[in-house]
Formats: C-alpha cells, sequence, structure tokens
C-alpha cells in the first residue's frame, strides 16, 4: 500500500497502522494519554527520559517544569520545553526517586538546580529571583519596536523558531524579522496520525497569515533519529542519529516529502515562500530535493491552483560533508541555514542527547568556530545568506561568537529573542570581530575562546 502512487489508497495504510498502534499500546498498558486530565495545577513532571512528542502529550497551562533524569540541553525534548517557556533540567541522577507526588519543587531552568521541599529561605530567594526576572522582560518587551541595529551601526536579521501553532503569537511579542526555522515535524509528531495534506495546508497557511509580510523559511520533515512517530513503522537501528531519517527518508518515500511540498507550495499561494531541507549529506540530494519541488509547481500549475509568487529554496548544514562542498553547493542554493546542534553532534562525534559527552567538548572552541567561519564567509562571498537555527544563537555568548564570525542572520528560540537583541544594541560588532580573527587563526594552544569571549563582554559592559 505504501507504494501505491494513489494518495488516497496510502492514507488508508496510515488509519491501519494508527488502529495497529493503539491496539500495542492497550495491550501494554502503556496508554499514557489520560495525563492531560489528570495533571493538577502547577505540575512538575519528574521522568527518567521523555521524548519530544510525549512532552507535548501534557496540558501546557498546567505543566510548570520538568525534571529529566536523561535528557541534554540540545535534545528536542529540551529544545520543545524551551519554546514552551517551561523550565527543565536534565541529566538529574536518581530524579524519579528524589522527589515524592505532591512534594513542592523548585526548577531552575536556567543554572540548572533543582530544590526539592526547599526551605522558606530559598523560596524566598526564588520569588525574588522571578521578580527580577519579569522586570528584565518588561524591558526587552520596551525595545521590541527598536530596530536590531547594532552600536557600531550594523544591521541584524533576528528571527524566531518556531513549529506549533501555540508558537505564533511570539512573532508579535518579540517583533522578530520573521521565522527563520519551521520545525513541519512537529504537527507530525503531536498527531496521533499521520496529518491529512488538506490539516497540513491548514496549518501553513496559518502560520504564513501569523507572519504576515515577515518571512517564514519551512523545513522540510525531520523525521527519524529521536524525532519518532507514533505511527510509523519502527525501525530498529543501531544508530539513528546516522539512519535513515529527514531527508533520505524523504527521498526514498516520495509520496510523504511530496505530499508536504505539495501542501507547502499550495499555502504560498500568491505570497513568498522559503523552503529547506534538514540532513542533506550531498549536492545530490539537494538537486534531488529540488526536483520535487519543480514538479510539483508543474502539477499545481496543470491543475490551476495559484502558485507562490516567490521561493526561494535552500538547505540546513548540518552535516559536516557539506562543509567540504560549499563551492558546488551554493552556487545552487538560494541560502543555507545553519543546524549547529546536528553540524556539532556530527563534527565532534558526539552524541547531542547523551550526557555523558554532551558538554566534552566546547563549541566555543576553535575548530567548531572555524567550521562556522567557513560558511560565513563563503556564503558571503557568493552573496547568499547563512543564517543559524541551532540552540547556539539562543546563548548570548553564542550569538556573540556567531555575530564575531559573520553572521548577520540568526534564528533563535523566542525566549531568547528579548535577551539576544539586547546584547546586540550594546554591541560594537567590528570590535568582537577584531578579538575573534586573530583568536581563531593562532596555532591551537588552548582551543576554547568562551574565555575570551566573556572577558570581551565584562569589558564591553555587555550582559552575556
Ligand atoms: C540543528 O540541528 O541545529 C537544528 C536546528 O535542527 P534540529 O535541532 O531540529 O535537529
Ligand atoms: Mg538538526
Amino acid at each position: 500500500m505504501l507504494r501505491s502512487t494513489d494518495p488516497y489508497l496510502r492514507e488508508r495504510l496510515h488509519d491501519l497502522e494508527d488502529l495497529g498502534h493503539r491496539l500495542m499500546r492497550q495491550l501494554l498498558g502503556q496508554d499514557h494519554a489520560p495525563s492531560r486530565e489528570q495533571l493538577p495545577d502547577n505540575a512538575i513532571v519528574v521522568a527518567r527520559a521523555m521524548g519530544p512528542a510525549a512532552l507535548l502529550d501534557y496540558d501546557r497551562k498546567r505543566l510548570r517544569g520538568l525534571i529529566l533524569e536523561e535528557g541534554t540541553s540540545n535534545s528536542h525534548v529540551a529544545i520543545v520545553a524551551r519554546a514552551l517557556g517551561i523550565p527543565a533540567v536534565g541529566e538529574v541522577a536518581n530524579a524519579a526517586g528524589a522527589a515524592d507526588p505532591g512534594d513542592a519543587v523548585i526548577v531552575d531552568g536556567t543554572s540548572g538546580s533543582i530544590y526539592y521541599r526547599p526551605s522558606a529561605e530559598i523560596e524566598q530567594a526564588y520569588a525574588e529571583r522571578v521578580r527580577f526576572r519579569a522586570r528584565r522582560q518588561a524591558q526587552y518587551h520596551a525595545l521590541r519596536d527598536k530596530a536590531t541595529v547594532s552600536r557600531d551601526g550594523q544591521p541584524v536579521e533576528l528571527m524566531i523558531n518556531a513549529g506549533l501553532v501555540i508558537d505564533l503569537p511570539h512573532i508579535d511579542d518579540t517583533n522578530c524579522a520573521g521565522i527563520g526555522l519551521f520545525r513541519t515535524e512537529l504537527q507530525f509528531m503531536v498527531s496521533p496520525q499521520l496529518p491529512r495534506s488538506s490539516e497540513q495546508l491548514q496549518l501553513y497557511r496559518t502560520v504564513l497569515d501569523a507572519a504576515g509580510d515577515k518571512p517564514v523559511t519551512f523545513r522540510t520533515l525531520d523525521i527519524g533519529g529521536d524525532k519518532a512517530l507514533p505511527y510509523m513503522e519502527t525501525i530498529t537501528e543501531e544508530n539513528p542519529a546516522l539512519g535513515w531519517r529527514a531527508i533520505r527518508l524523504g527521498l526514498d518515500r516520495p509520496g510523504l516529502l511530496r505530499g508536504q511540498i505539495r501542501a507547502l507550495l499550495r499555502a504560498g499561494g500568491g505570497r513568498s515562500i522559503k523552503l529547506m531541507f534538514p540532513m542533506v549529506s550531498e549536492v545530490a540530494e539537494f538537486d534531488q530535493a529540488k526536483q520535487f519541488v519543480e514538479r510539483e509547481l508543474t502539477y499545481l500549475r496543470q491543475h490551476g491552483h495559484s502558485l507562490p509568487e516567490r521561493i526561494a529554496i535552500g538547505t540546513m548544514i548540518e552535516v559536516p560533508a557539506l562543509l567540504y562542498q560549499l563551492d558546488e553547493l551554493l552556487t545552487r542554493v538560494d541560502f543555507v541555514s545553519v543546524g549547529s546542534n546536528d553540524l556539532f553532534q556530527f563534527l565532534f562525534a558526539v552524541d547531542r542527547g547523551n550526557a555523558k559527552v554532551a558538554d566534552r567538548f566546547d563549541i566555543l572552541s576553535a575548530p567548531a568556530l572555524r567550521a562556522l567561519r567557513d560558511i560565513a564567509v563563503k556564503t558571503k562571498a557568493v552573496g547568499k545568506t547563512a543564517s543559524l537555527c541551532g540552540e547556539l544563537a539562543s546563548i548570548p555568548i553564542g550569538a556573540l561568537a556567531l555575530l564575531a564570525l559573520g553572521y548577520r542572520s540568526l534564528s533563535l528560540s523566542a525566549t531568547a529573542h528579548g535577551p539576544v537583541k539586547a546584547m546586540i544594541l550594546d554591541l560594537d560588532i567590528a570590535k568582537v570581530e577584531a578579538v575573534m580573527k586573530p583568536l581563531l587563526d593562532a596555532p591551537a594552544g588552548s582551543l576554547s575562546i568562551r574565555d575570551h569571549l566573556r572577558a570581551f563582554a565584562e569589558q564591553e559592559g555587555l550582559s552575556l
């Protein structure tokens, strides 16, 4: 049925898979759906491990914190928690054993601290911290209508990452420049069954409507790895991060990818749209995916649909092999967006979700930053844009490093928009570029550049 060219028959297969999946859950007693209704107000969930889809099963209005025994700050569950504004702390040994149901717990996602049954003094201190944060938020909000231009007059495009309808109010709250990464897989992950074409189309239209004149970059499905779909056949792979995922799956299962591209192009009818592909490892994959877009455009034209007025097609750079194909790649793409989460995972051979190794290498070290610099320099040389949408852009010191490397377009989590914008308004970019250049070129003694950036920020009075 999967190989059938008839989309109707293919959809029926997913109905069957969904049914089978639900039946299995019932038989195994694993139905966790009731959590939505049972969750008390101000709940803190403590779990050994959790995937991003499971987090989305909880009622977001009631969920106030998340503690995980496994899970690092770059894992997808952490990214989703950040997007939802839920403080989360991972890598907590024996978390599930340390708290009893009903215990008061403070989860400090900023410092990564947890206080079980806190004393009155600690509660007091945190109440004060919450008030302080609220004042900071008000200060960021006051910057909302200011253009994002550095102290030395360089404009920076600050966009946000999104993936769900609940993210859309952030466009207006932050007054960002647009959505630099729309993770389309999130709709698929939260849905109990494969979203129909009509549902995909509706979501993409809603997103474009909410963004108005601001650009939106939709990334085609990035599933596989730690982003499993509950209704899809599970394939056991020894190394899922290196396995059958993202564009690889899309190219091998063209029905799914082409259906999504069609929905995206239809949603973009009469407007501008930007599309990009995840986990591209070689230029030929980009060519093939781009051909899908062209075929869908022909189909839509033949069937009298209105077409997008402008389409920009780009790719994520998150597989190191692309660093050595930049010349060929850059002649083909309209733009690139660096996925530093995966790029660093593969560059350093460090599983981004494995707490034992995740902090082993400093991402603000020469090898990582040289890779990012090469992308920025080569892209600029051909007059195209390199943006960065990994979590590195969401940390002020990371954003500072990126500006020093030549990036002028960043896409970050909505909660990071205020702090990063405030930093840019106070920053003399030319100065930090001058600090960065000799550090990158210096023979590797101490590889970390973090301390130099910290010292620079302190000297310049930047708040990181
Ligand atoms: C990345 O890899 O940096 C990225 C933005 O994609 P994701 O985090 O969704 O894998
Ligand atoms: Mg990625």
